[in-house]
């Protein structure tokens, strides 16, 4: 080994998204969610916050929430969709 250019090489990845019978159930779930609560969207800061965490959270592959299996772009839009480790900080705005 040269030592160059390994870095990344040898990091295992050991998260996997859920199966798909459970992603399918998990989005069939959160948009009952989303639909019984008025297909309400959070605030723009709100978005942030959400997204914000996820940028922190291990969890986290690219646009994708390896716990849940959602995309993360639209999860973090619903107001009723939450993050599975609960690490969002709770809606303010439940106007
Ligand atoms: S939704 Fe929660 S568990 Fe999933 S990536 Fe975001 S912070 Fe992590």
């Amino acid at each position: 080994m040269n030592g160059k250019g390994n870095e990344g090489r040898n990091q295992v990845q050991t998260s996997r998204p859920p199966s798909l019978p459970r992603q399918a159930w998990n989005l069939a779930r959160a948009l009952a969610e989303f639909v019984a609560d008025g297909c309400r969207t959070v605030t723009a800061e709100e978005y942030r916050g959400r997204l914000e965490m996820c940028d922190a959270c291990d969890e986290r592959r690219g646009n994708r929430c390896m716990k849940c299996g959602c995309r993360l772009s639209l999860k973090a839009r619903g107001r009723a969709f939450h993050c599975p480790l609960e690490k969002w900080v709770p809606i303010q705005s439940l106007c």
